[in-house]
């Protein structure tokens, strides 16, 4: 039997170092850290050396702004920046961090010295710090620039030590890594040496297109056609395989949102859907840069920042699709959807409604028509948006991680209907493990839902009333899941919201029902109108 052992707080030290491990979990994490480092401090080149795949050392160096002696001292402190100040500046931050966690995270797992200075004039510094703990400051004679040095990476954490990979596989993570980088800034040298041998060097590019050639070559880059699109919130430019010269497999897929590399499926897949039957089989090269401004990109939904939230995936979805198959010249494929959302055209928002969405009593969206205006139940009409995204469009059924993933504990029954369901549900968005016993760990809900903790449990309690046989279930899981993804009612909405609601919900097949047959949208005439006030 297992001994019963007293709860307690762990040591400052232990959590600092699993904290850190959460971030930091291989050489690639470190030099990512490292890379942003040194382009938010604007160097106009970086230098990564690595031994042994990074196990052993790992080392970047900048000819950025460097650091003054007190700085290097609390940038190793944990919640140490001088990129924001409040929460508020976090709505508009533009450099790579702003948690001020990265130093103290490498140095809490890495024998990490850090050689620095603002000004070769004077003395830079130099700071020896092991495990977290610091060793020795002095001062030194350095060029303006800063060389971060982690060695013995997890030495001090042997078992996650142990789960690093081969040298050769590590290292490759860190190749693509600075790749990535690279692409995005052109204009900074980039170099990377791997036991003493140099394997990567980039000199300073005009342009992507440059830097493209110099990393990819002739042939790829001109097989290859630079895109250009603008949308008032939203910008992409990028360089996309020509139609016809699609092989079997690409050479680059990278996708980078204001700069930031980052991983995302809706981006990829939108472009997939641009390029439509054209890629039959084949597998498009693509480097997508999109731009927009910072208060509607959340970068902090992902502890490393590789993914990122749009305000408005659904609509980021159709620029990006739009954005390729237009540029490319690809004709419009036939969509069995275009009858409905032709006809509801009819309902013609008037241009200058783009901005004229109020919201009633947090519950219901009042909108100008061209004939007149519109009410529509929010909470409905998110319902409806997302049970046909679930159930039409499973293609649009796109997951979304969840930054802290939601832990529910099944009883026998629940359990047993949560097992029928499994698949449907991942297939719909909502990705989940068996911990272990009935013990089930969410990972991901659909993207633009409002699905929270609490949400997720009544969910899962409510399958077993989900009857059985395939086409029941999937719809009535997808009636389930949008009734408790769905805002509530209460709920305030920022106009960007309103817009993307409505622009979904008139892009929906049966826009004027719930998946419940209530109506979703009250219509008054200017007619109507006129008639009340007695002019007509
Ligand atoms: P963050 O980047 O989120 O601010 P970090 O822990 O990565 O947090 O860095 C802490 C601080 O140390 C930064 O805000 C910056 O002021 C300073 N710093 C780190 N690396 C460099 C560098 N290469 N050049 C200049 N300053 C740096
Ligand atoms: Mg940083």
């Amino acid at each position: 039997m297992t001994e019963r052992r007293p709860v307690r707080i762990l040591p400052a030290d232990t959590v600092r170092r699993i904290a850190a491990g959460e971030v930091i979990v291989r050489p690639a994490a470190v030099v990512k850290e490292l890379i942003e480092n040194a382009l938010d401090a604007g160097a106009g080149s970086v230098k990564v050396e690595l031994r042994e795949g990074g196990r052993n050392l790992i080392r970047v160096t900048d000819d950025g702004t460097g650091m003054g002696r007190e700085d290097v001292r609390l940038a190793v402190c944990h919640h140490a920046t001088s990129k924001i100040d409040s929460i508020e500046d976090l709505r508009r931050v533009t450099s790579f961090g702003f948690r001020g966690e990265a130093l103290a995270s490498i140095a809490a797992v890495t024998r990490m010295v850090i050689e620095t200075n603002t000004n070769p004039e004077n003395p830079g510094t130099r700071l020896e710090i092991d495990g977290g703990e610091v060793r020795e400051l002095r001062e030194i004679a350095r060029s303006r620039g800063t060389t971060v040095s982690a060695m013995a990476l997890f030495y001090n954490l042997p078992v996650r030590r142990s789960f690093l990979k081969s040298d050769s596989y590590e290292f490759r993570l860190v190749l693509e890594t600075v790749r990535a980088y690279a692409m995005a800034f052109p204009g900074v040298a980039f170099e990377v040496v791997a036991n003493g041998q140099s394997v990567l060097t980039l000199s300073a590019a005009e342009s992507v297109r440059e830097r493209l050639l110099a990393m990819f070559g002739k042939r790829t880059v001109e097989s290859m056609q630079e895109l250009q699109a603008e949308a008032p919130s939203l910008s992409l430019r990028g360089c996309f395989s020509v139609p016809s010269q699609i092989k079997g497999f690409h050479d680059v897929q990278a996708v980078f949102f204001n700069r930031r590399p980052v991983r995302s499926s809706v981006v990829v897949r939108a472009v997939y859907q641009g390029y439509g039957p054209m890629v039959s089989g084949g597998s498009p090269s693509f480097v997508v840069f999109l731009e927009t401004s910072p208060e509607r990109l959340d970068v902090n939904i992902h502890p490393t920042k590789l993914e990122v939230r749009f305000a408005d995936e659904r609509f980021l979805f159709d620029f990006v699709a739009e954005a390729v198959r237009a540029g490319l010249g690809i004709a419009r494929p036939v969509q069995l959807g275009s009858m409905a959302a032709e006809s509801v055209r009819g309902f013609d928002f008037t241009e200058s409604a783009a901005s004229g969405f109020w919201q009633l009593h947090n519950s219901y969206v009042l909108a100008q028509v061209a004939s007149g205006y519109v009410i529509v139940d929010q909470h409905a009409a998110h319902e409806r948006v997302l049970f046909e995204e679930l159930i039409a469009d499973k293609r649009r059924a796109l997951p979304q991680g969840l930054l802290f993933p939601v832990t529910v504990e099944l009883s026998a029954e629940e359990f047993e209907a949560y097992e029928r369901v499994a698949d449907s549900l991942a297939a719909m968005g909502i990705e989940t493990k068996v911990f272990s016993g009935r013990t089930v760990v969410v990972e991901t809900v659909p993207a633009g839902s409002f699905m929270g903790k609490d949400e997720i449990r009544e969910l899962f309690a409510e399958f077993v009333q989900v009857d059985s046989g395939q086409a029941v279930v999937e719809a009535g899981l997808a009636r389930l899941i949008a009734c408790k993804g769905a805002v509530k009612a209460g709920q305030r909405l920022t106009p960007a919201e309103m817009e993307s609601l409505l622009n979904r919900l008139f892009a929906c097949r049966e826009p004027h029902f719930c998946p419940h047959g209530r109506p979703v949208v009250i219509r008054i005439s200017l007619d109507d109108l006129e008639r009340r006030f007695g002019r007509a």
